[in-house]
């Protein structure tokens, strides 16, 4: 079966290596609400060790106890085998080969999902042990950086269960992310539907007054984004709310409706007063191919974590830019994260947007204490080339060692 994949590019051959353990950690803020709405509150990393001593580290956006198990579960068949025993002995510079095997060595069980989801750490561990064994930065290994900068923009953070406390908490968080030099930001805007924060029941106009106020606080310059959440069910509903959101110069609305309903999807693309944005839960190429072509999609939001790591990613953005469609990657996690989805942007230039949970702005211990990012956050709202090797993480191991539940 054809399925092309994506190694490190290298110049030279690179040391010989070998698997030989893949360490699973499941972490816990202590301050964890199984109330919340935010998945940041956990993380699955792994740890991949090799015997040259060099080691790599990898996330997913996934819930950490069922992605360890993906990992760790034993093999029962041929087309359900273990993806910790396709790993262990292999040489970790054949990332594409690997994910292949294990792509196919879990079909039964897999091909979408967790088990994607848990391969999106395990590729992510293996860019930054190559990395580090070459004393290259991942982006060098994907073929080299095409731009000297990114754009972050920045998600703000709701509070309260109450429309007002809601409202100006967002205004609020806008206000701050300004005053750090965020040219743009992305504002929820979720008080119903599957997703509503806190279980908030908000009327559909109270969705637009917090539009309203987010826009007039932070003026008419800065890129502004919507996020809402799978609020409604069709494109109708949608419509009859969001036809009056032009004047709020809206970037783009992510997720309006389902993820997997593509046939409203692309009847709102159709008709909708600003680009439409989706796919932060998806995962493997095959259902942004979905996304795009029949939910018609003018931007893609690959999860490094979730799609199938950093070389999946890629593949999706190049489907992309086949199409003509921008890419803006999801990511709600830690610097482990952050960091492969800005080694993803300093390849991709039709990537207009990173999103970047400022470490400043957010409620989430673990995105604050597990991992530093080498990435730098000027004040003219962009971030530099990173340079270190791998993904150029430092991860707090005693942190780690802390959060661990399992
Ligand atoms: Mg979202």
């Amino acid at each position: 079966m054809p399925l092309e994949t994506i190694s490190p590019v290298l110049k030279s051959a690179p040391p010989r290596l070998k698997i030989t353990e893949i360490e699973c950690h499941v972490l816990l803020a202590p301050d964890y609400d199984k109330g919340n709405t935010s998945s940041a509150q956990d993380s699955f990393v792994v740890v991949i060790q090799t015997d040259g001593g060099v080691s790599g580290v990898g996330e997913c956006d996934a819930n950490p106890w069922m992605a360890r198990a993906c990992v760790e579960a034993p093999g029962t068949h041929t087309m359900g085998l273990s993806i910790r025993d396709m790993l262990i002995g292999a040489n970790p510079f054949e990332i594409g080969d690997l994910w292949r095997k294990i792509y196919l060595g879990t079909a039964m069980n897999g091909r979408r999902g967790m088990v994607i989801h848990a391969l999106s750490a395990v590729e992510m561990a293996l860019w930054d042990l190559c990395g580090k064994a070459v004393s290259l930065p991942v982006h060098a290994l994907l073929g080299g950086a095409t731009r000297d900068f990114i754009t972050p923009y920045a998600s703000l953070q709701p509070a309260g269960g109450r429309f007002e406390d809601y409202r100006d908490a967002l205004c609020l968080s806008a206000e701050r992310a300004q005053k750090l030099g965020f040219k743009a930001l992305k504002t929820e805007i979720t008080m119903n539907g599957p997703y509503a924060h806190g279980g908030m029941r908000e009327n559909y106009d109270r969705h637009t007054d917090v539009l309203a106020a987010v826009r007039k606080t932070i003026g008419k310059d800065i890129t502004l984004m919507v996020d809402v959440q799978y609020l409604w069910e069709d494109a109708a509903t949608c419509l009859s709310v969001v036809k009056d959101w032009a004047e709020f110069n809206v970037y783009f609305l992510e997720t309006p409706i389902w993820s997997d309903n593509l046939h409203e999807m692309a009847k709102l693309v159709e008709r909708a007063p600003m680009p439409i944005a989706c796919g932060e839960w998806l995962a493997t190429r095959f259902e942004f191919e979905e996304l795009m072509d029949i939910g018609k999609v003018q931007v893609a939001q690959p999860d490094v974590g979730r799609v199938g790591g950093i070389g999946e990613a890629k593949i999706v953005c190049d489907m992309a830019k086949a199409r003509g469609r921008t890419i803006v990657p999801h990511c709600w996690k830690t610097g482990i994260s952050i960091s492969a989805t800005a080694h993803l942007a300093f390849v991709t230039n039709h990537c207009a947007f990173i999103e970047y949970l400022p470490p400043q702005l957010c409620h989430e211990r673990l995105r604050r204490e597990l991992a530093q990012e080498e990435l730098v956050f000027r004040p003219d709202g962009t971030i530099p080339l990173p340079a270190k090797p791998g993904l150029g993480v430092e991860v707090d191991w005693d942190v780690v060692k802390r959060y661990k539940a399992a």
